[in-house]
């Protein structure tokens, strides 16, 4: 039998629920009213949830999966501002100012997250873990150094390793360089969605799981067995559907796959991390990374670029095990590992791997964010939503919802789309945001 036949298609984090209170709640039935519903419960509509628990509003959720149960509760659980788009790409992108802001997005993203887990003790595996951004080749190296060069620029400590010394902090001698910086954490993300849940339902939020929002009309959105009708409406949504949003025309995928191993023993653990445990990713395109849960598993994410945009799940262990074996290649002490679980996701993204956040022109009431790529990203969104809804005035409002527009410039317009294919302009996009364009910064005093 070949070793990709050993694992089994199933979720880790969905694993770990086995034994917690309550994983979920009843469906919506009836009609019901409140001053602001939220739908989706990932880590977006949880951080919109999260800032109206204290405000004395009437809060529903609804949530057409578990808690948590989508893209947030299959993640890898890295927390790090480090998500798609590097520092030196920002810096490119957006200049000093606009590095910083975004940069800051998803700092403060991280920090909301520990934050909530340490105040509410949220016993969702919290792992203080320094991220390693490993160099493969010598493009990796140099990739290493852009990363160090824009750091060193904008004032953020790192350490930097050259290729004979990247052994010292992880049991391989095959990377070029690597850079290492702090701030950092793993998570189990499921337990952390339903963790929360459980603050929100101490705080008197209503939440109703398997509870598909069909449509909306008004104030009005519609599940199968009820309504809720409701002042302001902040839709956290994934894979969003065109009669919700004409803005779900703006959201594209890329998949990516996860696998859980047996736990390691203490002494394979030295082997891999001689400095203590790291969360870690590589410079390819379709990047490996890897990290250690408190449970001693290593957890190992990555893909092909056969599979990445493709427009449905993939669920064959091929893509995975290619993965682990290219790991094992690189890092020699894994090779006896046993790998049990493995699964894969789609996550939602923009043509430029910037969120969408609005406010709908033509229903003022219905605040949308979509495409986050990164629990913290997604985190700050939802948490500026809410801070909107409340009419929020220290949040500078106006310049984020200018970098989170839907209408800000991307290489290839929609419509080639209908000549070229989705997947091409998007791709094409995404290369352009990541590799090339460059914007002017809100507030800089020249606006897009
Ligand atoms: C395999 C994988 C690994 C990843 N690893 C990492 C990582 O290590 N670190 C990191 O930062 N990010 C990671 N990500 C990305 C991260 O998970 C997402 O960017 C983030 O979870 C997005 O959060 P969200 O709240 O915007 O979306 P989601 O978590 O997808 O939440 C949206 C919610 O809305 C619900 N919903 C949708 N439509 C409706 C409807 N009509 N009615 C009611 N409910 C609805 C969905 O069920 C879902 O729960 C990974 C993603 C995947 C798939």
């Amino acid at each position: 039998m070949t070793r990709f036949d050993l694992m089994i298609l199933q979720d880790w984090w969905f694993t770990t629920l086995l034994g917690t209170r309550d994983p979920i709640r009843p469906p919506l039935k009836g009609d019901v009213k409140c001053d602001v519903l939220i739908v989706g419960a990932g880590a977006a509509g949880i951080a919109a949830a999260l800032r109206l628990v204290k405000s004395g509003k009437m809060v529903i959720m609804l949530e057409k999966n578990i808690f948590g149960g989508s893209s947030t509760g299959k993640s890898a659980g890295f927390l790090t501002p480090d998500s798609e788009l590097e520092l030196s790409q920002l810096l490119r992108k957006y200049g000093h100012q606009g590095a910083r802001d975004l940069w800051g997005v998803a700092a403060k993203g991280v920090d909301i997250m520990v934050d909530t887990i340490k105040t509410h003790k949220i016993d969702c595996d919290l792992q203080v873990q320094d991220c390693l951004f490993l160099g493969k080749g010598a493009s990796g190296w140099k990739d290493v150094q852009d990363e160090v060069d824009a750091r060193a620029k904008l004032g953020y400590s790192s350490t930097v390793y050259k290729e004979a010394e990247v052994p010292s902090v992880i049991g391989s001698n095959a990377y070029s360089g690597a850079i290492r910086y702090k701030g950092t954490y793993g998570v189990n993300p499921l337990l952390y969605a339903q963790g929360v849940k459980q603050v929100l339902l101490e705080g008197n939020i209503e939440i109703f799981e398997s509870s598909d929002v069909l449509s909306w009309k008004g104030n009005t959105v519609f599940t199968h067995l009820g309504s809720v009708t409701a002042e302001k409406i902040i839709f956290c949504i994934d894979k969003p559907k065109p009669n919700i949003t004409k803005f779900s025309r703006d959201v594209y995928h890329a998949q990516t796959f996860l696998s859980i191993s047996e736990p390691l023993g203490d002494s394979d653990i030295a082997k891999l991390f001689p400095d203590g445990p790291l969360q870690c990713w590589d410079s390819d395109l379709i990047y490996t990374y890897f990290r250690l849960t408190g449970t001693k598993r290593l957890l190992v994410g990555g893909g092909d670029l056969l599979t990445t945009y493709a427009k449905n799940d993939t669920t064959t262990p091929r893509v995975m095990d290619k993965v682990i074996n290219g790991l094992k290649e690189t890092i020699p002490s894994l090779k006896p590992l046993r790998f049990i679980q493995y699964w894969q996701g789609r996550i939602d993204m923009t043509r430029d791997l910037i969120p969408t956040v609005l406010v709908d022109p033509e229903h003022p009431w219905a605040h949308f964010v979509l495409g986050c790529v990164g629990l913290p990203w997604a985190t700050f969104c939802g948490d500026f939503a809410a801070r909107n809804v409340m009419d929020d005035r220290e949040i500078d409002s106006e310049k984020f919802y200018q970098y989170f527009s839907p209408n800000r410039s991307f290489f290839l317009p929609v419509w080639l789309e209908s000549i070229l294919g989705k997947r091409i302009v998007f791709t094409v996009n995404n290369a352009w945001a990541k590799y090339r364009q460059k914007e002017n910064t809100p507030g800089s005093g020249n606006p897009k």
